[in-house]
């Protein structure tokens, strides 16, 4: 008897969809048969960390958690605590009745941008100036590895937005205004996920060992193309228009087999791409054959409303029937999780749409390896800031850099300048300033000022370890006139720019440099030789100070290494960045892309003067 009983309780121990050595298929059909209408709806929630708790987990059974924004544990958590809080999270999971593992996700838009001490590589804008996908994948790569270093398998990007108005507050996440530079830029992909095995099926999701994290595509579509580059508002274009410009990423995102695609806040046409049954499941999950899951952005489902929240059993209706698998904080995830329940029991959404939803959910998760390793240990713990990251940031950077204008004519270049000289002034509010050199989406969702911030190299820092011991550098950030034109400087480093920003609180009408920046600029370039160093995720007004300014460089965000843009600027190596957008002469004439009728740039797109690098041994 007590014999019969082992054999029953080995037979109950063996689970077919724990068992590693059947196809995924099998598995999700397995647990699928096993759960419940609450076990599976639990899976589409996803909740943001600062409401986890490993008893949350069990208790509503949810399938994710996120660090959204700024949500990290504590300023300076450790690679180490990070982990501790995921595998907590992870235990409360392992003990629901089946066992089923949470997925945790983080914007990781630039590098593991939460997480103090990480690399932080140039922001989307100036990837897209290096023209490099194979470098964008090489950073994708180092990405991932640092995101597991902290224990987490899920990021937010890349984000593949057709940017069509620098007015945008997200213009700097957005790779370019050109689609297919955008399209070749999903590269990255191949680096976050892993490359998917040559004949895989056209839109199953891939990801492809330990070191590696899933993806998102994002933000489905439209959200670079509102009018006046509002932020989460509505893209008025034709479809045609819609699939050339805007589509293009997502297909190429699918065929590299991209885990999860996230649906914009925006509208198109006036009809929210959260409501959107057409594009979201007839076309990404029909038409494209995408078999991943559709997560919703931070809360819209209670935005789908003005007022927001204002009728929440219709929000979730649509935006479920519309093809929604995943939600992304619902406002209040029990009511969210009643509400769909009710729909569901009196027959509103049916049960094919959820079990269509959680399959997909449970697909990415059996991919990514989750139930055999639900737990991280510390194997990839020494990769967070890891030095050959931070190499490959400092390559990024020096690739990313855009040369505008390098003296009055060619024959009497500016730039590289000499590493020997008497006394060069560096000034202005970026120069020495690492939160301001990373910009939007660094530590802090917002981003921030200061050096405090995290840890790596300023412009100023990486300069003075560019030029010759014999070089004086002298930094004010601010200098007045007359202290300009009285002291014997051979000449000068203005690094200006935009402050940090992020989202809504970039959108802007004017796109001018500070006003502070703009003192400096003149205070300096107007008594000696200069080079204006930009730091701004987007061009800014520059024609009325071009001038004055000898040499002009687009820097973008590029991050902690600032050591990339000394590098240049000394001719340890040449500029090679292409614009990769349109740097327009006044604000007034946005929106200007490539390929617009009277298109009347200052520098077209794809605009970038060269230089050759010295020679090391002259
Ligand atoms: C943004 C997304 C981001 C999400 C999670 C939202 O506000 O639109 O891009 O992934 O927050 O932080």
């Amino acid at each position: 008897f007590s014999f019969l009983v082992a054999m029953v309780q080995a037979g109950d121990k063996y689970k077919k969809y724990n068992d590693p050595s059947l196809p995924i298929n099998k598995r999700i059909g397995d647990l699928m048969r096993r759960m419940s209408l609450d076990e599976k709806i639990g899976q589409m929630v996803q909740i943001d960390r600062k409401v986890a708790t490993p008893e949350v987990m069990r208790d509503y059974k949810i399938g994710s958690i996120l660090s959204g924004g700024g949500s990290v544990p504590h300023l300076q958590a450790t690679p180490q605590e990070w982990l501790n809080m995921v595998n907590g999270f992870q235990n409360g999971s392992l003990s629901t009745r089946l066992g089923i593992p949470m997925i945790y996700g983080i914007d990781a838009v630039h590098g593991h941008n939460n997480v103090y001490k990480a690399t932080i590589f140039p922001h989307n804008i100036g990837l897209g100036a290096t023209r490099d996908p194979e470098l964008v994948k090489r950073i994708g790569s180092a990405t991932a590895r640092e995101v597991r270093a902290t224990g987490i398998n899920y990021v937010f990007a890349p984000c593949i937005a057709v940017c069509r108005d620098p007015r945008w507050g997200r213009c700097f996440e957005s790779y370019s205004e050109d689609p297919d530079i955008v399209k070749e830029m999903t590269e990255i992909i191949n680096g976050l996920q892993g490359e998917i095995p040559k004949n895989s099926r056209k839109g199953v999701p891939y990801v492809g060992g330990r070191e590696k994290v899933v993806a998102c595509a994002k933000h489905f579509v439209g959200d670079g193309g509102t009018t006046r580059g509002i932020n989460e508002n509505n893209t008025v274009i034709d479809k045609h228009g819609l699939l050339s410009i805007h589509m293009p990423g997502y297909n190429a995102a699918v065929i590299k087999g991209v885990g999860t695609v996230m649906v914009s806040y925006s509208s198109w046409n006036g009809v929210k791409m959260h409501a959107n049954h057409d594009l979201v499941t007839n076309f990404l999950k029909g038409s494209l054959r995408f078999r991943g899951f559709v997560i919703s952005d931070w809360q819209a489902i209670d935005r789908m409303t003005y007022p927001v929240h204002a009728n929440y059993t219709y929000s979730v209706l649509t935006s479920i029937q519309a093809g929604l698998d995943m939600i992304m904080v619902p406002y209040n995830y029990t009511e969210f999780i009643d509400t769909l329940t009710g729909l569901v029991k009196n027959k509103f959404i049916p049960m094919s749409r959820i079990d269509d939803a959680v399959r997909r959910i449970l697909r990415v998760k059996f991919q990514l390896g989750l139930f055999e390793n639900p737990l991280s240990d510390e194997s990839f713990i020494d990769q967070l800031g890891h030095q050959a990251h931070r190499d490959l940031a400092r390559e990024a950077v020096r690739k990313s850099l855009v040369l505008l204008k390098n003296g009055e004519n060619a024959d009497e270049p500016m730039l590289p300048l000499p590493k020997k000289s008497s006394k060069i002034l560096v000034a202005g509010s970026h120069a020495d300033d690492l939160g301001n050199q990373c910009g939007g989406w660094t530590i802090n969702w917002q981003g921030g000022s200061g050096n405090n911030l995290t840890s790596g190299t300023t412009i100023l820092k990486g300069i003075a370890e560019a030029v010759d011991p014999s070089t004086e550098i002298v930094y004010e950030e601010n200098p007045e006139f007359d202290y300009v034109k009285s002291n014997n400087f051979s000449y000068g480093i203005v690094v200006v720019g935009e402050p940090p920003y992020a989202e809504t609180n970039g959108d802007n009408l004017n796109l001018t440099i500070p006003l502070q920046g703009q003192y400096t600029l003149y205070n300096v370039c107007a008594n000696i030789k200069c080079v204006v160093v930009l730091i701004s995720g987007r061009p800014l007004v520059i024609m009325p100070h071009l001038e004055q300014v000898d040499a002009l460089v687009a820097a973008w965000l590029p991050g902690t290494e600032g050591q990339g843009v000394a590098d240049v600027l000394f001719g340890d190596y040449g500029f090679s960045g292409k614009l990769p957008r349109t740097w327009f002469k006044t604000a007034e004439q946005l929106p200007m892309n490539v390929g617009d009728l009277n298109y009347d740039p200052l520098y077209p797109f794809g605009y970038g003067l060269t230089t050759q690098p010295l020679n090391a041994t002259s």
